[in-house]
């Protein structure tokens, strides 16, 4: 077991992404807290993991609460005995050409994406530094912290801008052992991407099908949707790498869509 005994948090971890990464840790001996504004749903995934033999607590968090990050923060380091790994994972999507875009909508988007990561960040390294183990923090960017894409603007905005804060956590980190990386996923078929085909078949004047195959994975090597086991077992990797030479990086999973 990869990660026996340590304790994880996942943001957004009643759906999709996030969901599938707090299962993959559970089987590797991790001890998970699903953080999530839906706690109802955030309870089912928790006992879901303990359906099979891991050990999961549910936490109610909206990632742009400074309160409630640091109370739940502190809420699963109390229980599990603190924290080694925190994936900011939360995020939406808004689909919308930028002159028609309402700057509310612009705000939403940025404050989960970026007051969220930020908040989870600070909350996580004040355990991370205190118990003198160090820890991984692992951001949930995107293809879209490396490249643009029509209707996204703020996503875009906000997806480069992790790659940003996890440079400067990397190098803040270091001395406390603590590591910071990125992953960037292509398209993903979850509740997000599924919200967004017929929205952006709309915006664009063509079919879904052709969403589908001519704008989002049409620069793919294969023609293939990347999984959420994909970015699962990548988030395992990050979590499970315990030295500072993987640290303030950004690694693409995406049939080969974006490559550098
Ligand atoms: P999803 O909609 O299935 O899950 C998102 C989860 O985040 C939900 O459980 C939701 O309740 C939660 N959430 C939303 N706002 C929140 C808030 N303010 N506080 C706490 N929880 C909140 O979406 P997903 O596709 O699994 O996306 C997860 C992450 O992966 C996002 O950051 C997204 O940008 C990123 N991502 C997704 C794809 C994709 O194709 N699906 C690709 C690249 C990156």
């Amino acid at each position: 077991m990869r990660l026996k005994n340590k304790v994880a948090i996942v943001t957004g971890a009643a759906s999709g992404i996030g969901k599938e990464i707090a299962l993959v840790y559970a089987k590797e001996g991790a001890k998970v807290a699903i953080a999530d504004l839906n706690l109802d749903q955030a309870k089912e995934a928790a006992e879901e993991i303990k359906s099979k033999g891991g050990d999961a607590m549910a936490v109610a968090m909206n990632v742009t609460n400074e309160e409630e990050v640091d109370n739940g923060v502190d809420e699963v380091a109390k229980h599990f005995g603190g924290v080694d790994v925190m994936v900011s994972n939360a995020g939406i999507q808004i689909i919308s050409p930028v002159d028609q875009l309402a700057f509310s909508d612009w705000k939403k988007l940025i404050a989960i994406q970026l007051d969220g990561a930020f908040l989870t960040t600070r909350a996580a390294l004040k355990h991370m530094y205190a118990s003198g183990k160090g820890g991984s923090i692992i951001y949930m960017g995107s293809v879209h912290s490396k490249e643009a894409s029509k209707l996204k603007a703020p996503y875009v905005t906000a997806k480069h801008g992790l790659i940003g804060l996890c440079k400067v956590v990397a190098k803040e980190g270091a001395a406390h052992n603590v590591r910071a990386n990125v992953i960037c996923p292509g398209f993903v078929r979850t509740p997000l991407v599924d919200k967004q085909i017929p929205e952006q078949a709309k915006e664009l004047g063509i079919t879904e099908e052709q969403v589908i195959k001519n704008v989002m994975l049409k620069d793919t090597v294969d023609g293939e949707f990347t999984t959420t086991d994909d970015v699962a077992q990548t988030a395992l990797f990050f979590a499970s790498f315990e030295s500072n030479a993987l640290t303030g990086q950004s690694l693409i999973v995406s049939h080969g869509w974006f490559m550098e």
